[in-house]
């Protein structure tokens, strides 16, 4: 079976036909800057040339019609008709306190999509856009919702709650829910398969490092714990997100500025994080090429990054009492061989050893730490796509 997995973001909707047969990617590609003017779709079939294509995309609607025509092009296409795809997997951002599982798209499914739009402002809409877009032009084709939050259901109370009134939690669900879940599943499960660990009986940290960023403690299988909250801001500082701050901050800066607290978040969401600190870029690339050139603010950025990575860490050992196996996954956590040693020397107390040859090394799976380390420490590359797509075939 063929399944279409789609990623619809605010603006913007990426994809990829899977062929479940041997989960060959036939297809991939992006819509971009929908509903703006200037769209721009690029499209990746498997084997031929890449396909750009400008045409107006007024909604994701239109944005999913024409993923459709590429898909089946007679040049550029992947497969003869649309009928050939047996149905569409959804990563959707929030799925409230409701679904700790993917689960099959109904009104009663899309209701509670509609019911998160308050915790994800900018994602909810548009993938419930991309569902109703596929419900037209794909009619009777199965769906399913992936939700970003999922994974994270099995955080016991005392990890979710805020110390905040409780009547909060009560009226407007505010808790930690966390995000990034397929990924984390996703690597949690390929780190125990491939360190040879008892399922039932193991102690895992995810550092999923990207442009944004979360750690999630999985223990026997299950998250007890993620650093992102209530929305994908909290935890670890990111490309332009500050991550944790004194919440008064918002006020004193709000009112030396005259902001409001939407004018604050803004810059606490898009203004923040290594481009604040490094006054130069988001891209964990540039503070390289910064902090190798002798660059002060790309070095603190750098330093600073690896310094609340290994707090994280070291709090999620912690809640475990324990680790088997730490892995780094996303952009930076698997090319960033920087990020990952200066993270890493903080445990050398705990006997964790690092091996530099093969931290220097890019993307493939593997481990970095050395056979006598006391943990092991691995980079997993995290494919949310793939995991998206199983699901999908699982349920349907
Ligand atoms: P993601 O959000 O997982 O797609 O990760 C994107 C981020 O990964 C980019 O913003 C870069 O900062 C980082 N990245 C990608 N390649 C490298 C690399 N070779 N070295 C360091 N960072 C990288």
């Amino acid at each position: 079976m063929k399944i279409l997995v789609l990623n619809c973001g605010s603006s913007s909707l990426k994809y990829q036909l899977i062929d479940m047969e041997n989960e060959e990617v036939l297809a991939k590609g992006i819509c971009e800057r929908i509903g703006q003017e200037l769209s721009v779709l690029t499209h990746k079939p498997d084997g031929k040339d890449k396909f750009v294509r400008e045409p107006p995309m007024p909604d994701h609607q239109v944005a999913v019609e024409l993923v459709l025509e590429a898909l089946i092009d007679a040049d550029h296409g992947v497969i003869e008709h649309a009928d050939e795809i047996g149905a569409v997997g959804h990563r959707v951002l929030h799925g409230g306190q409701v679904y700790s599982k993917s689960i099959i798209v109904d009104e009663d499914v899309k209701k509670v999509i509609k019911d998160c739009f308050p915790l994800g402002p900018l994602h909810n809409p548009a993938n419930l856009i991309g569902i109703e877009a596929c419900e037209k032009a794909l009619p009777g084709k199965p769906q399913v919702a992936v939700f970003d939050t999922a994974f994270h259901q099995t955080m016991p109370p005392k990890a979710y709650m805020y110390a905040v009134p409780y009547d909060w939690y009560e009226k407007y669900g505010i808790r930690r829910y966390g995000f990034h879940g397929t990924s984390h599943a996703f690597v949690s499960k390929r780190a125990i398969e491939f360190a040879g660990l008892d399922p039932e009986n193991s102690k895992v940290i995810v550092c999923h490092l990207g442009n944004g960023s979360s750690i999630s403690a999985v223990l026997n299988g299950k998250c007890i714990d993620t650093s992102m909250g209530l929305t994908p801001l909290e935890g670890l500082p990111m490309g332009t997100r500050s991550g944790d701050i004194d919440p008064a901050i918002v006020q004193f800066v709000a009112n030396k500025e005259n902001k409001t607290v939407d004018e604050m978040l803004n810059i606490l969401n898009k203004e923040s994080g290594m481009l604040a600190v490094s006054g130069k870029s988001s891209d964990f690339r540039d503070l390289n090429d910064g902090m190798d050139a002798g660059d002060e603010r790309c070095t603190l950025a750098l330093e600073m990054f690896s310094y609340k990575t290994a707090k994280y860490i070291g709090s999620y050992i912690a809640a475990m009492n324990g680790v088997d196996a730490i892995v780094f996954t996303a952009g930076v956590g698997e090319n960033d061989d920087v990020v990952r040693k200066l993270t890493m020397e903080y445990f050398g107390y705990m006997g964790i050893k690092i091996d530099l040859e093969e931290n220097k090394k890019r993307g493939e799976e593997r481990y970095i730490s050395t056979p006598d380390s006391k943990v092991k420490v691995m980079v997993i590359p995290t494919n949310d796509e793939l995991r998206i797509a199983r699901e999908t075939l699982e349920l349907i």
